[in-house]
């Protein structure tokens, strides 16, 4: 069975790594599509996306990169994918989640949505909450693989603090300030 993992993945982050592992895991092949999402302004072009996504997945075989700019149950079609895998994280994932896996099923009754529960160290990570770390100038090499760090670093021309902050010492969600979270309509 193929599975579609569509997103905006700007940046992937270890929260959207950990979802593919375990779909590559649970499917002979997964699909990572990166959609340019109107609705939100990116930080890096979809190229360097996909960049960043290929080298950071260079240890699982059964896995693919591409970008489509279209319906997801279109580039589902086009490449005989019958599920697209979504994560959950927090229950205003959960809203906006079931409406686009309703849309989706009523454009492509063959395809189903499948959705993966955030593993706990992840269920506050999103691309918004990274940007966010970075933009102020504090570390996100614990949250994104090595090289993505080295891009966002670069992007806001700031200089990493060493190490890596322990677990008590990360923010809570509720310290960390958040602009597009819970999340703007992504295309369907
Ligand atoms: P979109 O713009 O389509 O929401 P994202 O890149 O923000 O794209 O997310 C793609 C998918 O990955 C969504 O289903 C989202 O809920 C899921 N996701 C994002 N971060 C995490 C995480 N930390 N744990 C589990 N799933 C996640």
């Amino acid at each position: 069975m193929i599975a579609i993992y569509p997103g905006s993945f700007d940046p992937i982050t270890l929260g959207h790594l950990d979802v593919i592992e375990r779909g590559c895991r649970l499917f002979e092949q997964v699909i990572v599509v990166v959609f340019q999402n109107p609705n939100k302004k990116p930080l890096f072009p979809v190229q360097q996306r996909i960049e960043q996504i290929r080298r950071s997945t260079q240890h699982l075989p059964n896995l693919e990169v591409d970008s489509f700019d279209g319906l997801t149950v279109t580039y589902a079609r086009m490449r005989q994918a019958n599920v697209l895998l979504r994560g959950l994280r927090v229950v205003s994932d959960f809203e906006m989640e079931l409406q686009m896996a309703h849309t989706n099923k009523t454009l492509a009754e063959d395809i189903e949505t499948i959705f993966l529960a955030t593993s706990t160290e992840h269920s506050f990570l999103s691309s918004s909450v990274v940007k966010e770390i970075a933009r102020f100038g504090g570390p996100v090499d614990h949250l994104v693989p090595q090289a993505v760090a080295i891009d966002i670093y670069q992007c806001y021309a700031k200089t990493p603090i060493a190490s890596a902050p322990t677990a008590a010492e990360l923010p809570s969600p509720m310290e960390v300030p958040r602009t597009d979270h819970p999340k703007e309509t992504p295309p369907v």
